[in-house]
């Protein structure tokens, strides 16, 4: 079967990010053998692809990822074998989201829609040479196309169960506060920085951050660490530092969400250091004709009605929202990241029908 034997080709690449080990080679030959245009597109030490088929309707991209988190040990099966054991593939990667990737190319294969494939080495890493490039790449070259689907695992119990049609940024932020080192007798004498730090974190989640939408939940301040690190009882000590994570919704934006931290900071402990990295934006395709499309091939190969929403973390999907409408939509994730990564052959092939059954829809 074509399908599970480019799963098991793509699988037997030890392709931990930011290694290849020919997985791109793989996937670039079978999809020249079914008339596709392949761009190898390297970036900094990270191979990425670009595909393109001309054909009848809407301009289609898959888009996703060949590399791989470590495996680490305790596997039944090589992790890099792409064994097959009573109808389950097992590997690393076979479920996010080297078996998606073949279950698109297959559907390709037994179609003739107008599709593309972006796929990069560079999704499990830092992010930096691979979606983010590519997408440059294609603007430059007039190739953004009219909707993408990410073959992420977006599927909670059974194949069809959700759908993506957004997800949530983040940021992380490290905050230092410095005060003076004293005596805890002679507090005059000193200024504490911890009784600084803790009102302002008690001023940032002394109130929600907002109530959610029809699409999001409740953005969500985390304090994720408080460290003074002091070992003595009688000192107040010069320094203390935290740190917070935010999963926020499309109410706010990274630089807002700065701004509020820094203003919340200033009112207790104006000498502050703020240090912040958003990860990502949130972002929304609002449902509509392409997300529809989606469910109803979902809903045709699945029997299943998949519920659409915006959970998780966060996934190349952010990148391309910028450009073009997006959802994801792949296997079941529960065993993604984990020893034993594993797919239903079965699963696997029903992915592929959907993935027909949308490509059909576009076609017309
Ligand atoms: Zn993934």
């Amino acid at each position: 079967m074509f399908l599970l034997s480019l799963a098991q080709a793509l699988l037997r690449c030890r392709s931990v990010t930011p290694a290849d080990d020919g997985a791109m080679g793989v996937l670039g030959a079978s999809l020249e053998a079914l008339g596709f245009t392949v761009t190898r597109l390297r970036f900094g030490e990270i191979e990425n692809l670009f595909a393109e088929r001309a054909g009848p309707g809407a301009k289609l991209c898959f888009a996703g990822h060949t590399d791989v988190v470590p495996p680490g040990t305790g596997w039944r099966h090589d992790p890099f074998g792409g064994v097959v054991e009573g109808d389950v593939l097992y590997g690393c990667g076979a479920v996010d989201m080297k078996g998606a990737i073949a279950a698109f190319v297959a559907a390709a294969a037994a179609t003739t829609g107008n599709l593309s494939l972006l796929i990069t080495g560079d999704e499990e890493g830092d992010a930096q040479d691979g979606t983010v490039r590519v997408l440059e790449w294609m603007q430059q070259n007039g190739k953004i196309p009219d909707f993408c689907l990410v073959g992420e695992p977006t599927c909670r119990a059974v194949l069809g169960d959700v759908v993506k049609i957004g997800r949530r940024g983040s940021l992380n932020a490290h905050i230092t506060v410095t005060g003076r080192q004293g005596h805890a007798a002679y507090p005059h004498l000193a200024d504490n920085p911890i009784h600084r730090l803790v009102p302002a974190l008690a001023a940032m989640i002394a109130q929600p951050l907002d109530a959610g939408t029809a699409w999001f939940e409740p953005s969500s301040l985390q304090i994720t660490s408080v460290d003074v690190g002091n070992p003595a009882t009688n000192v107040i000590p010069a320094m203390a530092t935290a740190r917070l994570n935010i999963r926020f919704n499309d109410t706010h934006t990274g630089a807002g969400l700065t701004d509020w931290l820094a203003e919340s900071l200033a009112r207790f402990a104006p000498q502050a250091a703020l240090d912040v990295y958003v990860s990502g934006e949130a972002f929304l395709t609002e449902p509509g004709a392409h997300t529809e499309a989606l469910a109803r091939a979902i809903t045709r190969i699945t029997g299943v009605t998949p519920e659409q929403n915006t959970g998780g973390g966060t996934s190349d999907a952010r990148f391309i929202s910028r450009y073009c409408p997006v959802a994801e939509f792949g296997l079941v994730g529960a065993s993604m990241h984990r020893t034993d990564e594993c797919v239903p052959v079965r699963e696997l092939q029903q992915l592929s029908e959907v993935y027909k059954a949308l490509i059909e829809d576009f076609c017309v």
